[in-house]
C-alpha cells in the first residue's frame, strides 16, 4: 500500500461515519498530513452541517498551522466548487495554503463535476485524481447513481431454502435469524425507501420499518394497481414512471423486498444495481421459485452467517 493509499483509507473509515445522516448529501472523509504524520482530519457527519474539509481544518491545533503550507490533504470526493449551504471547499483549501491535494474520486454531481479539481490547479495546488478510485465510488454508490443515471440507486433482497423457494407452499417462511433479520433493519435505515409488491403486502403485511435496528425507517412503497401511489399510471410502463418519481422526490436508494413477481419486473427491465440473497439450509419441498440470477450478476461477496449464507451481488459492468 503506497502513502497516499493509506491516508485514502483513513479519508473513507472517517466517511463511513455519515452512513446514516449525511444523506442527500455523499459520505466524505478528510485528513490533513505534514511531516508524516495527520495533524488534522474531519468528515461530513450531517447534511446542512460542515464539509468534511471544514472539520479537518477546523481540528489542527494552533501550534500545527505552520505546517499548512507544506501539507497534504486527502478528500475521497473531489471538494466542492459551488456555494450550498456552506461555501465552497475547493476555496477553502486554496485559502488555507496547502501545498497539495489528494482527490479519491471525481464528484458526478453536475454543479461540482471537475470543477471544484481545476479551481485547486488554478491556484497553484498539486492535484492528484484518483487514488483507491473503486473503494471512494463504491463508498457513494447510491449517491453517483442517483446523480448519473437519475433515478434511485436499486437493491434486490430476498431470503430463499437451500432447494430455491421463497416461500412454503406459498405461505411466508422465517427464513432469517435474529442476528440476520438485524442487519435487514440495520441495511433499511441506510436506504431511503422500501417497496413490496401488492401480494407481499397483503399475505404479509410488512412493517419495513427498522425496529431492530436505530435510525429513521425508510419511505414506505406498496406497488399496487388497484391502490395507485406516487402519480403512476398503472396502463403505461410502470417501473420507470416509479424511477421518475423517486429521483423527482430525491429519494437515492431503493430497496425492493418481493415477492417474486415483482423482484423479476426489477430483473427483466435491468432496474437493479445490487442484491442481497440470504439462504437458509432448510428444504421446503415446494413453494414459490426464487428468482433465477440473471447474467449480469457477479457475487462481491458471500458470509456465512448463523448457518445461513447471505450473498451480495452486483451488477457486471
Ligand atoms: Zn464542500
Amino acid at each position: 500500500m503506497t502513502t497516499d493509499e493509506r491516508y485514502m483509507r483513513r479519508c473513507l473509515q472517517l466517511a463511513a461515519n455519515g452512513l446514516q445522516n449525511a444523506r442527500p448529501n455523499p459520505m466524505v472523509g478528510a485528513v490533513i498530513v505534514a511531516e508524516g504524520r495527520i495533524i488534522g482530519e474531519g468528515y461530513h457527519v450531517r447534511c446542512g452541517e460542515g464539509h468534511a474539509e471544514v472539520n479537518a481544518f477546523a481540528s489542527v491545533k494552533d501550534a500545527d498551522s505552520y505546517l499548512l503550507k507544506d501539507a497534504t490533504i486527502y478528500v475521497s470526493l473531489e471538494p466542492c466548487a459551488h456555494y450550498g449551504k456552506t461555501p465552497p471547499c475547493a476555496e477553502l483549501i486554496v485559502r488555507k495554503g496547502v501545498r497539495r491535494c489528494v482527490v479519491g474520486c471525481v464528484d458526478p454531481f453536475a454543479k461540482v463535476s471537475g470543477r471544484g479539481i481545476a479551481i485547486l490547479r488554478e491556484a497553484g495546488i498539486e492535484v492528484t485524481v484518483g487514488v483507491l478510485e473503486e473503494e471512494c465510488k463504491h463508498l457513494n454508490r447510491r449517491f453517483i447513481t442517483f446523480n448519473q443515471l437519475r433515478r434511485p440507486y436499486v437493491t434486490l433482497k430476498w431470503a430463499q431454502s437451500a432447494d430455491g423457494f421463497i416461500d412454503h407452499d406459498g405461505k411466508a417462511y422465517a427464513f432469517s435469524t435474529p442476528f440476520t433479520r438485524m442487519l435487514v433493519h440495520k441495511l433499511r435505515s441506510e436506504t431511503d425507501a422500501i417497496l413490496v409488491g401488492r401480494v407481499t403486502d397483503e399475505r404479509e403485511h410488512p412493517l419495513l420499518d427498522v425496529r431492530h435496528w436505530s435510525g429513521r425507517s425508510p419511505m414506505r412503497i406498496v406497488l399496487d394497481s388497484s391502490r395507485p401511489c406516487l402519480g403512476i399510471d398503472f396502463s403505461l410502463p410502470v417501473l420507470q414512471q416509479l424511477m421518475d418519481a423517486l429521483y423527482e422526490r430525491k429519494i437515492q436508494s431503493l430497496l425492493v423486498e418481493g415477492g417474486a413477481t415483482t423482484l423479476r419486473h426489477f430483473i427483466d427491465s435491468g432496474l437493479w444495481d445490487e442484491m442481497r440473497i440470504e439462504i437458509s439450509p432448510v428444504l421446503l419441498g415446494k413453494g414459490t421459485p426464487a428468482p433465477a440470477l440473471p447474467k449480469a450478476a457477479e457475487v462481491m461477496k458471500r458470509d456465512q452467517i448463523d448457518g445461513n449464507i447471505v450473498l451480495y451481488v452486483k451488477k457486471k459492468e
